[in-house]
C-alpha cells in the first residue's frame, strides 16, 4: 500500500472487475447506435450556473452535492453532476437544433461526480451512460427511449429489474396542482427543511422516504387528477406504445426524480435486489430545460443509466457476463534466442487480431506457465533451442493438455484455425 488511498467516495476499478464496467457501457450504448444517436463527449466541469439554472438550485444535487470552485482565473466551475444540461448546452452551442433534422439524437458515456454521503451503490465520483433526443415532443420518441433502455438491461440478462413510470404534467397544468399540494402539505406536521421545500419544489416533498412523513402523505392531491387534456393524451400514448412493444411498466404517481427540469414523462428504473440504492436509471422528458439555460423552446427528452448499480445489479442476480479471457496465447521462451524469435511471433499474432501475451523477465519455465495458467489463454507456445533448429514451436493446448510441434511459419494460420 502507498501513502495514499481513493478518495473518500471513491473506488478504483481494477481487472477482472473492470470488464465487468466496460461490457456493461457496451451493451448499454448498443441499442442506442443501433437507433440513430450520435456520440457526444462534453468537459468533466461546467460553468456552476449551468447546473443551478437547469438541474434546479432546490435540488440536493445543486444545493448539497455539487463539487463547486473558483478557478485561479475567477470562474466559477462545477464538475458535472449529470449528463444532460451539458448535454444540451454542446447542442446548443454547436447549433445541432438547426443544421438539420429533428430530433438531435445523441448517447454519451461518463464521471459524474456529487458530494454525497457514501454508502453501497452511492459514490461521490460514478459514471453513467445516458442518451437525449432534442428538439421533438412525439410520445412516440419518450416510448423508444424507455425501449432502449429496457433492451439494454435484457441484453445483460437482468430480469429483475422493474420500470416505474408517471407524467408531471407542462407548464399549463402543474402549477394548478402545485398550489393545490401545497396547501395540503402546509397543514401537515413536517420539519423546518421539509417546510421551506413545501415552498420551494412541493413535488419533492412527495418523495419523502421516511415513514412518518409518508403516512401523513395518504389523501395528498395527485397529479393524475390535474393533468391537462394534452398531457393525459400525450402519456396514454406513451403508456400504449410500451405496452405494444411488450414492455411492462407500473404507473407510479408518486415518481417526481430528484431534478427540476422534468416536464410530462418520468421513469426509473429499479433493481430489486439492490437494498435501498435501487434506481439503476431514469429519466424523463424536460421541455423547459433549453429555455431554461437561454436557448429556445426545444421539447427534449432522455435518460441516464448508471453503471456502477447496473455492475451491482447483475451481480445480485449472480449474472456472469461470459466476458471471454483477455489472452488466447501466451508464448513462453526459453533462453535468449527463443525470446527473440517468440517476441517476433507474439507480434504477428497480435496483427492477425489474435489476442497473446508474452513471459516477460525471464523467469524458469515453472513460473512462466504459471502465468500462462493464471492468463485464462486456451494455447500456450513453448520454445527451446531444439524446436528452434527443427523450425518449429510446441503449441501446448491448455484444456486438454496435449501438446504438438507447429511449423514457425505456419503458426498464426494454425493458431487461428484452432480458435475458431
Ligand atoms: P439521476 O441523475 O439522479 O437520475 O441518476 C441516474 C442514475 O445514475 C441513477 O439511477 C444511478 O444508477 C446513478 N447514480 C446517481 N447518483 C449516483 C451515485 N451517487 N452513485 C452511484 N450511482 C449514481
Amino acid at each position: 500500500m502507498s501513502t495514499f488511498q481513493a478518495p473518500k467516495g471513491t473506488y478504483d476499478l481494477i481487472p477482472p472487475r473492470s470488464a465487468k464496467f466496460l461490457a456493461v457501457r457496451e451493451a448499454i450504448s448498443a441499442p442506442l447506435k443501433n437507433s440513430g444517436y450520435g456520440y457526444i463527449e462534453t468537459p468533466g466541469f461546467e460553468d456552476v450556473a449551468l447546473f443551478s439554472r437547469g438541474v434546479g438550485e432546490s435540488t440536493d444535487i445543486v444545493s448539497k452535492e455539487m463539487y463547486a470552485f473558483e478557478t485561479k482565473g475567477g470562474d466559477q466551475l462545477a464538475l458535472r453532476p449529470e449528463g444532460t444540461a451539458s448535454v444540451l448546452r454542446a447542442a446548443l452551442e454547436a447549433n445541432l437544433h438547426k443544421a438539420g433534422n429533428l430530433p438531435v439524437k445523441l448517447w454519451y458515456s461518463g464521471s459524474y461526480y456529487r458530494y454525497e454521503k457514501p454508502q453501497a451503490g452511492r459514490y461521490r465520483h460514478f459514471s453513467q451512460v445516458g442518451a437525449e433526443a432534442i428538439g421533438t415532443e412525439d410520445p412516440a420518441l419518450d416510448a423508444e427511449l424507455i425501449i432502449l433502455a429496457d433492451q439494454a438491461y435484457r441484453s445483460l440478462g437482468l430480469s429483475q429489474f422493474r420500470i416505474l413510470l408517471n407524467s408531471l404534467g407542462d407548464k399549463e397544468c402543474r402549477p394548478v396542482y402545485r398550489e393545490a399540494l401545497q396547501s395540503f402539505l402546509r397543514d401537515l406536521d413536517l420539519d423546518e427543511e421539509t417546510r421551506r421545500r413545501i415552498e420551494i419544489n412541493p413535488l419533492r416533498v412527495l418523495d419523502d422516504k421516511r415513514p412518518d412523513v409518508r403516512k401523513q402523505l395518504t389523501g395528498a392531491p395527485m397529479l393524475r387528477d390535474f393533468l391537462c387534456d394534452a398531457c393525459k393524451a400525450y402519456h396514454e400514448e406513451v403508456r400504449d406504445l410500451l405496452t405494444a412493444a411488450g414492455v411492462v411498466y407500473e404507473d407510479d404517481e408518486k415518481l417526481v426524480r430528484g431534478l427540476d427540469y422534468y416536464t410530462r414523462t418520468t421513469f426509473e428504473f429499479v433493481h430489486d435486489g439492490l437494498g435501498s440504492q435501487s434506481a439503476v436509471g431514469g429519466g424523463g422528458r424536460y421541455d423547459g430545460l433549453s429555455e431554461m439555460i437561454g436557448g429556445p423552446a426545444l421539447p427534449s427528452v432522455g435518460w441516464a443509466l448508471g453503471v456502477d448499480r447496473t455492475v451491482l445489479a447483475l451481480e445480485a442476480e449472480g449474472i456472469e457476463l461470459g466476458i471471454p479471457a483477455t489472452t488466447s496465447v501466451y508464448a513462453v521462451p526459453l533462453g535468449d534466442e527463443a525470446r527473440r524469435v517468440l517476441f517476433g511471433l507474439v507480434t504477428e499474432l497480435r496483427k492477425a487480431g489474435i489476442a497473446t501475451d508474452f513471459a516477460y523477465g525471464g523467469r524458469g519455465l515453472k513460473g512462466a506457465m504459471k502465468n500462462a495458467n493464471r492468463s485464462g489463454a486456451r494455447y500456450t507456445i513453448v520454445a527451446g533451442e531444439r524446436d528452434l533448429a527443427e523450425g518449429a514451436v510446441q503449441l501446448k493446448d491448455m484444456e486438454s493438455g496435449e501438446q504438438a510441434p507447429v511449423a514457425l511459419d505456419a503458426l498464426v494460420t494454425t493458431v487461428r484455425a484452432k480458435l475458431a
